[in-house]
């Protein structure tokens, strides 16, 4: 027999099983499912706890002082309890999937077996009775837990008919446990990824975004590559597929960036860098042309990769904020630095990329370095760079209007007025200020300042 299978009970924590009591005073049973009990058997940690009952959402809401109706239409109830917040949903059986979006309607389920019948894949499809943790596994989760095996409980293909995010969620799950996926499963899949069409974009977002947080993002890419999905979904990335770029690249477009991808994702990158090495080079299709001695160029593809980012970030509805931090390192990420660089190029190059995302700029350049040749970029990739960067910001840090030496009340007092004139004005100080840090004095900028003025008047 196999070892899980042996498993008969999991440990509770002390504060379940308190709430477990509460239940089972007012006669109601109460049961710890989910990821939570996968992982548990799987032997990692898993933060956040959803229990499932035969309590209606009024009956928690009567027996405990502090509930809030999260998800009332899906029979879900938060329970907050000692600075904790426990999601509690009614036993259900799922009425009809009319569009293969979400069911239509819920009815409650009579038991916890039939709650669990309507579950994605076997290993999800596993309860632990509270207070005792006693598993309840009629699908033998354990065995596929064990196997390493992604399987859908029931019939893959109907199960996916029913929700189309089943098909995403399956790929996540692969990256995300580093588990293989059945093959009824993936066929399924592969017999019609238009399933997933009818999702709602932020259904599919918040998947994405689980693969690219996960330690191998490209397990679930390579996958939806296979399975059709890549093309619905990511179709500007699914055409890097076969746009080769020899010379000191080995892979063609689509394997290096999920290289890149999978080195940021290992490394721990932050999630705007990993999204920003998955699309950095989404514009070499668009770019490329082989120059006259028969070498593949991509010239400008940074700036349409730039654009492509955009607008696959904004169709997949991520905040604006997300959106321009990870287009701004995909935009910047050609910097090509060379020690014959001067000292104004330097500054310049701060002020372009920002102080604050040069970290990112370089982690970047490190992802990037591995998807070349899929070898460990050396350890110094970007130190004399960084070197440069510090010793010319300790000579003078004027990289922006708020740091020069005078404001726009210093030139009005000397007799320039607020308007076009100004505001060119200031921007030429600063220009000035990059070229020569030794001029950021109130006294020299007035001097320019007023000789920019009378040029102007003239
Ligand atoms: P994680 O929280 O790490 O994403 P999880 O397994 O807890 O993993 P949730 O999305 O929190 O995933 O869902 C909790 C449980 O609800 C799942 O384990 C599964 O049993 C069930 N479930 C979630 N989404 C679906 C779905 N689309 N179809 C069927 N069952 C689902
Ligand atoms: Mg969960």
């Amino acid at each position: 027999m196999r070892a899980l299978l042996k498993i008969k009970k999991i440990a509770v924590p002390p504060l379940l099983r308190e709430l477990a009591a509460v239940f089972n005073a007012h006669g109601k049973q109460v049961f710890l499912v989910g990821g939570a009990v996968r992982d548990t058997l799987r032997g990692a940690r898993h933060i956040d706890w959803d229990l499932a009952s035969d309590a209606q959402p009024e009956e928690i809401m009567r027996i405990f002082p502090a509930v809030i109706p999260t998800g009332i239409k899906h029979g879900t109830v938060t329970i907050r309890y000692k600075k904790h917040s426990i999601e509690v949903t009614t036993y259900r059986r799922d009425g009809d999937y009319g569009d293969g979006r979400r069911p239509d309607s819920i009815e409650y389920a009579a038991s916890i077996e039939e709650d669990l019948s309507r579950r994605d894949f076997t290993m999800n499809a596993i309860a632990a009775e509270l207070p005792d943790g006693r598993i309840v596994d009629p699908y033998l989760g354990r065995v596929d837990i064990e196997k390493k095996f992604i399987r859908c409980v029931g019939k893959a293909e109907d199960r996916l008919n029913e929700d189309g995010l089943r098909a995403l969620r399956a790929l996540r799950f692969a990256s995300q446990l580093d588990f293989g996926i059945d093959k009824e499963l993936l066929r399924a899949i592969q017999a019609n990824p238009e399933m997933i069409v009818p999702v709602s974009m932020e259904r599919v977002r918040l998947e994405l975004d689980k693969i690219i947080a996960s330690g191998r993002p490209s397990t679930a890419l390579l996958h939806m590559e296979k399975c059709g999905l890549l093309r619905l979904i990511l179709p500007e990335l699914a055409r890097c597929r076969g746009v080769e770029q020899k010379g000191y690249h080995h892979f063609d477009v689509l394997t290096h960036s999920l290289l890149a991808c999978d080195y940021a994702a290992h490394n721990e990158y932050k999630q705007s860098v990993r999204l920003a090495a998955l699309f950095h080079d989404a514009g070499k299709p668009e770019t490329a042309k082989r120059d006259d001695t028969g070498v593949w160029t991509f010239y400008n593809h940074e700036i349409v990769s730039a654009d492509i980012t955009r607008s696959i970030m904004t169709r997949l509805r991520y905040s604006n904020a997300g959106i321009d931090e990870t287009v701004h390192l995909v935009r910047e990420h050609m910097f090509n630095y060379d020690d014959s660089w001067s000292e104004s190029a330097v500054r310049r190059f701060v002020r372009r990329a920002g102080e604050e995302n040069i970290q990112d700029l370089f982690d970047l350049r490190r992802a990037d370095s591995f998807g070349m040749t899929g070898r460990e970029p050396p350890l110094n990739l970007s130190f004399d760079f960084q070197d440069r960067i510090n010793s010319t910001l300790a000579k003078g840090r004027a990289l922006s209007l708020k740091d020069i030496a005078v404001s726009g009340d210093d030139l009005m007092r000397i007799g320039i007025s607020s308007g076009k004139n100004m505001g060119f004005i200031l921007r030429q100080l600063l220009e000035a200020v990059l070229d020569d840090p030794e001029l950021n004095t109130k006294e020299r900028l007035l001097e320019i300042a007023s000789a920019y003025d009378r040029d102007m008047a003239e």
